[in-house]
């Protein structure tokens, strides 16, 4: 198989010798005071999704949860090993961050994976599961893209399903406390890699509306 594996030791270099320099400051304030995050961003693992870049952030900016989709499970307090759930738990009570972005993306191989009859085995048994969390967002999608394009369809699921994972969000009681009482606010966002814009869901006018200012 083919490995670009020795770019990473350049670039680590390159980090070393420049940014880490550039940065020398800020990384031992974050060391000194701790880190204090501005926001968690829950996003999806594909490796064409960059949370820092996209938002401009810097170290000790965004918390990151990335996994397969950007699902958020349900709360589901059993005896698991649940690491978007104590994410979500450490940086709403411990952190006690004041912003949650739940982030997804256009061509998202889980969304697609949605639509494809996979059959489960011993090497995908946990991705299987973890697509469960896609479900509602595709039954929706499918009334709606009945007849329209597969695409469509695939864009459309991909942004309800942000809206299905801000409401997974409300049932850990540390997020609904928080929401409740104002100190914590919920984000769906939705990154288009065609054009590089991000869209966030306006939850009174019911659309993604563009978060780039003019
Ligand atoms: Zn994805």
């Amino acid at each position: 198989m083919h490995s670009d594996f020795q770019e990473f030791e350049k670039g680590h270099t390159n980090f070393q010798k420049v940014k880490f320099n550039e940065s020398k400051e800020r990384f031992q304030k974050l060391i000194d005071d701790g880190q204090d995050p501005k926001a968690l961003f829950i996003g999806c693992s594909d490796s064409r999704v960059m949370p820092a870049m996209i938002t401009g952030s810097k170290p000790g900016d965004l918390f990151i949860v990335r996994n397969i989709g950007n699902f958020v499970a349900p709360f589901s307090p059993e005896n698991n090993y649940h690491a978007t759930a104590s994410a979500i738990e450490y940086a709403v009570s411990v952190l006690e961050i004041s912003d949650i972005i739940v982030c997804g993306h256009s061509h998202c191989g889980a969304i697609e994976a949605l639509y494809k009859d996979i059959k489960e085995t011993k090497e995908n048994i946990h991705t299987i599961k973890w697509l469960e969390l896609g479900a509602e967002a595709k039954k929706v999608a499918m009334l709606a893209y009945k007849n329209g394009s597969k695409e469509e369809m695939l864009r459309y699921t991909e942004k309800i399903s942000v809206i299905y994972q801000l409401d997974n969000l409300l049932t850990y009681p540390a997020v609904k406390k928080r929401v409740e009482n104002g100190t914590l606010h919920l984000h769906g966002w939705y990154y288009n890699m065609e054009n590089g814009k991000i869209y966030y869901y306006d939850n009174k006018a019911y659309e993604f509306k563009e978060l780039c200012k003019k």
